[in-house]
């Protein structure tokens, strides 16, 4: 069983995203009611992008198993400087912790290095974030995300089964973290003291600073309440988008999304405007 899915992990991959996607999306609206034909439009654009994605996560993963394969071939990689390298779970949970610090580094400098930004704010124009969202990336992050995966996995000497478990970790997380259901606040305290849920991943979604540029985690939570860049927002106090992208037409059209890294006018260092509320100013020295 367990070498049938190693075997066609792609596939695999894909049906389990696919089918977490489409269950979760049909309970979110089940519960919460959207217009049919606005839902339907916002759905509709998010699944393309899934379909932009495909091509280039096929050929980077393969990429990425290559040089999994080289690395561990040739014994290279930081994996060989951790300290229990007798130990496989040891070394394995070590490689999977490494992966997601990488993931929560790698979202960092999405937001501020202005060029990698302009491809990353894609994703953060949503105004209705729910499980759909988990797939809104531009191709061009697509191809970023994957080729900077394909490097730490030459820098770490990450194994195959490794990278799986990550991949599925991160599929998982990503679209419980997208979920427009929040968990019930008890939960999503314990929950998040170690973990990204909703209600954690949602404070990244508001639509202004400093709160876009908190709660980076994908998996972990920790990595935030770490570096400090974890922020807590009420559901009532949340609004989904970008403050310099509210414009519905634009946001909810595809082919202007596509081509808003080339297009789009930079405010500031980053493309984010700075708080205009003066309790988000608060908040803002706050974080740090
Ligand atoms: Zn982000
Ligand atoms: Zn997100």
């Amino acid at each position: 069983m367990a070498e049938f899915f190693i075997r066609h992990a792609d596939a695999t991959q894909i049906l389990l995203f696919a089918g977490a996607i489409s269950l979760l999306w049909a309970i979110e609206h089940l519960v919460i009611s959207l217009p049919e034909g606005e839902k339907l439009r916002h759905t509709g654009v998010n699944a393309l992008f899934a379909l932009t994605a495909l091509p280039i996560e096929l050929v980077l993963s393969a990429a990425c198993l290559a040089v999994s394969r080289e690395t561990l071939d040739h014994g290279l990689g930081l994996v060989n400087l951790f300290p229990d390298p007798s130990s496989v779970w040891v070394r394995d949970a070590l490689m999977f912790v490494a992966l997601d610090l990488f993931d929560y580094l790698y979202h960092r400098l999405m937001h501020h290095v202005p060029p990698l930004w302009r491809f990353h704010l894609v994703h953060h124009t949503d105004q209705h974030v729910d499980s759909s969202t988990t797939v809104r990336e531009h191709p061009g992050e697509t191809a970023i995300r994957s080729a900077a995966l394909v490097v730490w996995t030459f820098l770490l000497g990450a194994s195959f089964e490794v990278l799986l478990m990550r991949q599925a970790a991160e599929t998982v997380f990503a679209i419980l973290a997208h979920s427009a259901l929040r968990m019930p606040p008890g939960v999503a305290r314990v929950m998040g003291f170690l973990f990204v849920t909703p209600n954690l991943h949602h404070v990244h979604h508001h639509n202004v600073l400093p709160y876009t540029d908190s709660n980076f985690g994908g998996v972990f939570s920790v990595w935030d309440r770490l570096f400090g860049t974890f922020a807590e927002l009420e559901a009532e106090d949340t609004v989904f988008g970008l403050d310099t992208h509210m414009e519905p037409t634009t946001v909810g059209d595809f082919g202007s999304l596509v081509a808003m890294p080339f297009a789009q006018p930079i405010t500031g260092a980053s493309g984010k405007s700075e708080p205009t509320n003066p309790s988000l100013a608060g908040a803002a020295s706050a974080l740090g």
